[in-house]
């Protein structure tokens, strides 16, 4: 691809035990919500992640009031956190966008699936199936009629210098997303294979579904990092965000 645009699609408030427990559980934290736009020179417009679904502005609570986890998380969401807006600071519309990757289908990482009736979703089989009626992976985000689903089973090649290789343990057929950029550079984008920088410091799994497999996951995916010499992105690392370039600046 030519460009990666990291987009800054609001944040979270949420228990720091939520990502990476240990001694600092109680403790309040602001998570970066985070997408990443795409482009090649052919025209591809691929959205990795969708964010969480604009209604949120208005009222946070809308996803999880009522359940335990509404004490744990509470979105904090601005206009100029929608992914359109984003989008719009670049040019594009939401009807640009050719491909969306979900790496899970988590409300904050599909929350807004809606927003692109034009792209093919490119989701595991194994995760799309797991999050079919359950409550986990709030449906009505996602499971819309008029959305095209391409199921995926394993690693694949999705063009362009993008491929997406499984990363499960945080959910079921979770996955992450390696990108080669036109000048040589490589990225790996985690989603929430891993959260930030604290899992592997503390060595702290229990934030995950399937505790042993994401650090699995986690250690193949840093492996498979060096041999391509490529940037880590981490799920929801506030440190990391504030460190590198957010849209409208892009790595090429
Ligand atoms: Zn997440």
């Amino acid at each position: 691809m030519q460009r990666l645009y990291p987009l800054g699609l609001g944040e979270a408030c949420c228990r720091k035990g939520v990502l990476s427990p240990g001694p600092d559980d109680q403790r309040r934290v602001h998570i970066p919500i985070i997408g990443y736009l795409l482009t090649s020179k052919s025209g591809r417009r691929i959205l990795v992640d969708t964010g969480i679904h604009r209604s949120h502005i208005e009222d946070p609570d809308r996803t999880w009031r009522g359940t335990d986890f509404a004490a744990e998380l509470s979105p904090v969401m601005r206009v100029e956190d929608t992914v359109d807006y984003r989008l719009a600071q670049l040019g594009l519309r939401a009807a640009d966008i050719t491909d969306v990757v979900n790496t899970h289908l988590h409300f904050d990482h599909a929350g807004n699936n809606d927003a692109f009736p034009n792209a093919t979703f490119h989701v595991q089989r194994a995760h799309h199936q797991a999050a079919l009626d359950n409550p986990s992976f709030p449906n009505q985000y996602w499971r819309l009629p008029g959305l095209d689903y391409s199921l995926l089973d394993g690693e694949a090649d999705l063009g362009d210098g993008v491929s997406v290789f499984p990363t499960p343990g945080h959910a079921p057929g979770h996955q992450s997303v390696a990108v080669r950029l036109d000048s040589g550079g490589h990225t790996v984008i985690c989603g929430d294979a891993i959260y930030e920088e604290d899992n592997l410091r503390q060595d702290s799994w229990d934030g995950h579904a399937d505790p042993e497999r994401a650090r699995t996951s986690a250690h193949d995916l840093l492996e498979r990092a060096r041999d391509l010499r490529a940037t880590v992105l981490y799920g929801h690392d506030a440190a990391q965000w504030r460190a590198i370039r957010q849209a409208p600046n892009w790595y090429e």
